[in-house]
C-alpha cells in the first residue's frame, strides 16, 4: 500500500524540517530521491543521504535556489540525468519573515512572493514535459494555514504567497489531469522544524509547545506528521485525488484564540 518502489522524487528545502523527513519517508516507500538543497540556510544535508542509502536508495544531493528559474530547471534536469526518471515533485521551500505591513516594501514583498510562489511553480513547469511524456506525475506543494485557512499577522507577503498556492494547484489539476498528472497541496499546521522554532520571525520553541498544549490532538506537529499525508499524494493509491489542499493541523483550525 503506497508504495513507491524505484520511483524518482525531487524534493526542495529536503535539508530540513519537513523536506527532509519527507525525503526519508519517501525512501522508506521505495523511492529514489533527490535533495533539493539551499547552502545559504546552513542545514546539514548529510544525515538525510545516509539514512536514504542505509534504506537501500539512491540519493543525490542538489544545491537549488527556488528564487532563480535557471536553478531549478537544473534541478530537475540533474534528476532526469542521473536517475533517467521523475514520478514525484514536492516543492516544499519556502521563507517566512515576520514583517509588520507598513514597513513591507516592495522588494521584501517581491523576494517572498519569488520565494514562496514564483519558486512552486519553476519547480512545477519544469516537471511538466517529462511527466506529461510519461503520462503519469504527482506534482506536490507545501501551502500552510497561514492565507489560506487563518491570518498570520505581520506575514502578509507569506500569507499571500501560500494563498497563491491553492490557485495554482487547482487551475494546474484541471489543465494536467487528462495527461495522467495529480496536483496537490498540503497545509500544515504548526509544526516543529527551523521555521516554527525561529522566535523572530515565528512562534519560538515555547510557542510551539504551547501551540501543542492547546490543539485538539494534545502535542506538537512533527515533519513525519506532514510526511506521512505526502506520502498518500504522492503515492498511486492517490489517483483520484486532485486540486486538492490538504489541511494537516492537529484541529487547531477546529478551535478559537
Ligand atoms: P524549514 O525552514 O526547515 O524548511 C524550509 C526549507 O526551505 C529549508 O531547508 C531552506 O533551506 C529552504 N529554502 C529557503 N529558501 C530557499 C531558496 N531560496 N531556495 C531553495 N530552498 C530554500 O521549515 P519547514 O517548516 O520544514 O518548512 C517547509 C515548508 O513548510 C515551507 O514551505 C513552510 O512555509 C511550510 N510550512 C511550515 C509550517 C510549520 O509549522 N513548520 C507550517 C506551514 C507551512
Amino acid at each position: 500500500m503506497f508504495a513507491l518502489v524505484d520511483q524518482v522524487a525531487v524534493i526542495t528545502g529536503a535539508a530540513s524540517g519537513i523536506g527532509a523527513a519527507t525525503a526519508r519517508r519517501f525512501a522508506e516507500a521505495g523511492a529514489h530521491v533527490a535533495l533539493g538543497v539551499y547552502s545559504p540556510d546552513g542545514h546539514d544535508v548529510d544525515a538525510v543521504r545516509t539514512d536514504i542509502e542505509a534504506l537501500g536508495r539512491r540519493a543525490v544531493v542538489v544545491e537549488v535556489d527556488v528564487g532563480a528559474p535557471d536553478s531549478v530547471d537544473a534541478l530537475v534536469d540533474r534528476t532526469l540525468g542521473d536517475f533517467g526518471r521523475l514520478d514525484i515533485a514536492v516543492a516544499n521551500a519556502a521563507i517566512a519573515r515576520r514583517r509588520p505591513s507598513i514597513e513591507l516594501d516592495d522588494a521584501e514583498w517581491g523576494n517572498t512572493l519569488n520565494i514562496d510562489l514564483t519558486g512552486v511553480w519553476r519547480l512545477f513547469r519544469a516537471c511538466l514535459a517529462p511527466m506529461k511524456e510519461a503520462r503519469y506525475g504527482r506534482l506536490l506543494a507545501t501551502a500552510s494555514t497561514a492565507g489560506v485557512f487563518e491570518a498570520w499577522e505581520e506575514h502578509a507577503h507569506y500569507s499571500a504567497a501560500k494563498a497563491g498556492i491553492t490557485g495554482l494547484v487547482r487551475s494546474l489539476a484541471a489543465e494536467v489531469g487528462p495527461s495522467g498528472i495529480t496536483v496537490n497541496a498540503i497545509s500544515p499546521g504548526i509544526i516543529e522544524t527551523p521555521q516554527t522554532l525561529d522566535s523572530v520571525n515565528s512562534l519560538g520553541a515555547d510557542g510551539v509547545a504551547e501551540t501543542g498544549r492547546r490543539q485538539p490532538i494534545r502535542r506538537v506537529g512533527q515533519p513525519d506528521d506532514i510526511a506521512a499525508a505526502y506520502h498518500f499524494l504522492a503515492s498511486p493509491d492517490a489517483s483520484f485525488v486532485t486540486g486538492h489542499v490538504l489541511l494537516v493541523d492537529g484541529g487547531r483550525m477546529l478551535i478559537r484564540g
